[in-house]
């Protein structure tokens, strides 16, 4: 395999391109190249697809930043075909409609054929060949600890296979299907009457034509049933909500030889009490006491990994945040990690006893007002005000 052109060299543009030039140079590079101008041209073809490519990764830019460091194998998955496929697609408006949909749709269960228009393959129009089953999603809640460390996890799905009774035919052994008596077999009604006449399905046979006077009592004539499924998903370290695993026919069972659908596991991540992450990186809320912070010394900061030293100035202000490189989450590409920032946050002591209090009126008899910039200013700022205020009314 030729070895494959750099992106921005593709597109033609600088390292440091911005959105919009991008977007100018694929519009121009894309009409240039389109198939329907290059009828039969190969080459056109095949520069049409790149700079497609080059410009898809490109213009999102967590994939840019891997592309920038590390080319195109950032860009590949560590997993290969079967194995997970953290949906590339996530990005986008529909898909992300999709995942809050159903976070906020009730139930979070089963939604099948989302991914494999199972709807229509379901028909009986097509009874009698092979018929694939459907995909399905499903969607799972996991702990922050599994999204930092990774894990394997068992998890039960009631799922559609193949009825063993009557072998995915819906009918009774020995039995076949008739034609419908409700439409003649049309598998449409006529309803209405002069101009107003409306063709709808047939309600009895759903629009089949034919159907089962006997139907199996196994599967109540669906020819499927439900299964209660033991799956072990593989959980990688740094998936993050929206992540998608995909597992190569685990859908629903297919019917008279037909393939198994694929099942999608999305997941969402759980919030953790001390950590909050965005993309690869972790924030946490350090409380430090104030003594410290007004002394210097050092303290323990929690990491995913265990407890990290943190040495603190003497005078360290509110906010003050520190960046521990490469203690945030793992990257889910198996490239580094995030980073974690440390936000300070100043505890004061609880319930002071009789000498701590003494020591403190100690304290506060001997400290300055100019040690406190902040109160001086504000007091200024005060004054000014008010002595305007005489000289208006
Ligand atoms: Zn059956
Ligand atoms: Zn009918």
């Amino acid at each position: 395999m030729a070895s494959k052109r750099d992106y921005y060299e593709l597109l033609g543009v600088e390292r440091s391109a911005t959105a919009e030039e991008l977007k100018k140079a694929y519009r121009k590079l894309a009409m240039k190249y389109h198939p329907d101008r290059n009828q039969g041209d190969k080459q056109a073809e095949d520069m049409f697809k790149d700079v497609s490519e080059a410009y898809e990764v490109l213009s999102d830019p967590q994939k840019r930043r891997k592309y920038d460091q590390y080319g195109h194998d950032g860009l590949k998955s560590q997993f290969g075909p079967g194995g997970f496929d953290f949906g590339r697609d996530f990005t986008h408006g529909a898909d992300l409609q999709d995942i809050l949909g159903s976070i906020f749709g009730g139930g979070g269960g089963l939604f099948d054929g989302l991914f494999g228009g199972g709807g229509g393959r379901r028909s009986s129009a097509r009874a009698g060949g092979p018929q694939q089953g459907a995909d399905l999603r499903f969607d799972i809640e996991i702990d922050f600890e599994e999204a930092a460390y990774g894990s394997e996890r068992d998890i039960t799905l009631p799922i559609s296979v193949q009825c063993e009774t009557c072998h995915g035919s819906g009918d009774k052994p020995g039995t076949r299907k008739e034609s419908c008596r409700h439409c003649g077999g049309h598998g449409f009604v006529i309803s209405g009457n002069g101009f107003f006449q409306v063709r709808q399905g047939c309600p009895v046979c759903g629009g089949a034509g034919m159907m089962s006077q006997n139907p199996c009592k196994d599967c109540d004539g669906s020819g499927r049933v439900k299964k209660q499924k033991r799956i072990t998903l593989k959980i990688p370290k740094g998936v993050d909500t929206g992540s998608r695993l995909r597992m190569t026919g685990k859908g629903e069972g297919g019917i008279k030889g037909g393939p198994a659908g694929d099942l999608y596991v999305v997941l969402h991540v759980k919030n953790h009490p001390l950590f909050e992450r965005r993309e690869e990186d972790l924030f946490c809320q350090l409380p430090v006491p104030v003594e410290v912070l007004m002394l210097g010394g050092s303290v323990e900061v929690p990491t995913i990994d265990g407890l990290a030293r943190l040495k603190i100035d003497a005078g360290t202000e509110t906010g003050k945040a520190y960046r521990l490189r490469g203690k945030g989450m793992p990257r889910v590409d198996g490239y580094g990690r995030g980073d974690l920032h440390v936000h300070i946050v100043p505890e004061i002591p609880k319930k002071l006893n009789s000498k701590q209090k003494k020591l403190m009126t100690e304290f506060q008899s001997v400290v300055e007002e100019k040690q406190y910039p902040l109160t001086k200013r504000v007091h200024e700022e005060a004054e000014k005000m008010y002595a305007r205020k005489g000289k208006v009314s």
